[in-house]
């Protein structure tokens, strides 16, 4: 027999620690029985479909309509989950009647489609698969935790108990295939999930789930009350959630009748500049362009998604002309419009805004900017002799918008409310694109073309005229049973 010296000895020791971790498996595994027989046990393992209905609340801070504002809109949504066919479906009506906005898409046991009810039309989806489908719902689902976790049991972990509303809580955490790493706090006495977490980035941050009022359909359970709050802010609330258990219809995964397949989109996977006339040019990948206008000594800019120095830098070398960028339009305070200001800043600007968003620019581009770095529109703006008009359009998504007009080119440039990513055919108007034309025309401003920060095509004046023809009001699909709760 070989002696031991000290270092291998140590060795041994460290072994066997690390042995006992075979015997924290057993635990988890125990834990693991104990939250799925809460949950319903065979009832639930055995189900052939699932399908939850749930009301609440969702938060909007980055896309209120005042950067002073969270905004609060309500939804109606329901799950349906049909194991024997692995297929899954998701619809939601979310706002009023007034302004409803729709979303559906299914897993149909082979492929993903999305459903687009503005323009009553299908197209495939590869991203939508069977595994992590809407994945954003079932976070809020504890009982679909249960699931996850009982088929992802060998990556399960337990940490360190507890204290959670006032009492000792298991913490196990697990990861699912498509899913980031998921911690569950579990009560002691019912098995029930209090609540789960998970990472928001990697700086530490939490995305938190607590669940509350906890009911049962034909003995499976389920919490009817979800809060979920994002770095400590909230981002949705579920007012009220139920159960059906093995019943459910095939209609919710088939395309309406009566819709065709969706137009051909452009493909904006790489940056891509044009010049849109002597001097201006659009510049952009994925959703984020600008427009860049040549005024003599240096460019003006709108559209400041993030990445602006690459387009501006892209720009430059496309057209050959390098100027610094000195102004730059911001078209609103919506945060993803905002991830370039920063950007902006570097390069030295002075912002076109409205006086109402002048702190929330501040506070984006992290810098203490002077009020010299701010020029403001007050309903309508005219700079460097009149070449720039920049006019200030309330609608539904924005108190303030601006859409930035060059004159000589007669190219008007907007964010939000009038683009097309598809090849052909005007987009579908709404009342707020009317309201947008009615200014433009009480302003005399004769707009022949509209660049956007959406997409690389630029749309005509005629297409605006035939989006506001198209107009019709959204309203409920027809076999839908969630809008009427
Ligand atoms: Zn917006």
């Amino acid at each position: 027999m070989q002696l031991l010296k000290p270092g291998q000895l140590a060795l041994a020791y460290f072994l066997t620690i690390s042995t006992s971790g075979v015997y924290a498996g057993e635990s988890e595994d125990k834990l693991i029985d104990k939250i799925v027989a809460a949950y319903g046990g065979d009832k639930l393992l055995s189900a052939k479909s699932l399908n939850f209905k749930e009301q609440g609340k969702n938060f909007l801070r980055g896309q209120s309509t005042s950067p002073e504002k969270t905004d609060i809109l309500g939804y109606s949504a329901s799950l349906n989950i049909d194991y024997e066919n692995k297929r899954k479906s998701f619809r939601q009506a979310s706002g009023s009647n007034a302004l409803i906005f729709l979303k559906e898409q299914f897993f149909d046991g082979e492929k993903g489609y999305q459903i687009d009810h503005i323009d009553k039309s299908v197209s495939i989806d590869a991203s939508v698969k069977y595994d992590n489908f809407a994945n954003f719902f079932s976070y809020k689902v504890d009982t679909i935790l249960v699931q996850m976790i009982n088929q992802a049991r060998d990556s399960a972990a337990l940490k360190e108990q507890v204290l959670y509303r006032g009492k000792v809580h298991h913490k196990i955490s697990f990861k699912s295939k498509g899913y980031p790493e998921l911690t569950l706090f579990i009560d002691p006495t019912s098995g029930l999930i209090s609540q789960m977490t998970r990472a928001y980035n990697q700086t530490g941050k939490l995305r938190v789930y607590e669940f509350s009022n906890y009911k049962q359909q034909d003995a499976v359970y389920y919490a009817s009350n979800t809060y979920y709050t994002s770095q400590g802010l909230p981002v949705s609330m579920t007012t009220s959630r139920s159960l059906v258990i093995n019943n459910q219809s095939d209609a919710v995964y088939q395309t309406p009748k009566g819709y065709g397949a969706s137009k051909d989109e452009i493909d904006s996977a790489k940056m891509n500049v044009k010049k849109l006339a002597d001097g201006v040019y659009h510049a952009g990948q994925g959703w984020g362009f600008s427009i860049f206008v040549d005024m003599g000594e240096y460019f003006v800019a709108s559209g400041s998604y993030h990445q602006l120095t690459q387009r501006f830098t892209a720009m430059k070398a496309y057209s050959g002309i390098d100027k610094p960028l000195k102004y730059q339009v911001v078209t609103h305070h919506h945060q993803d419009h905002q991830r370039g200001l920063k950007e902006a800043a570097k390069l030295g600007v002075k912002f076109i805004t409205v006086q109402q968003h002048v702190a929330k620019i501040r506070e984006q581009t992290q810098q203490a900017l002077g009020d010299d770095r701010f020029l403001l529109v007050d309903g309508l703006g005219s700079f460097f002799e009149n070449r720039l008009q920049v006019i200030d359009v309330e609608t539904s998504h924005s108190q303030h918008n601006l859409i930035s007009y060059f004159r000589e080119t007669k190219i008007a440039f907007s964010a939000d409310h009038f683009y097309s990513r598809q090849k052909s055919g005007a987009p579908k108007g709404d009342p707020d694109l009317k309201r947008i034309r009615d200014k433009l025309a009480a302003h005399h401003l004769d707009v022949d073309h509209f660049a956007a920060a959406h997409s690389p095509r630029l749309l005509s004046a005629d297409d605006l005229q035939q989006a506001i023809l198209q107009m019709q009001p959204v309203s409920c699909p027809l076999g839908w049973d969630i809008c009427s709760q």
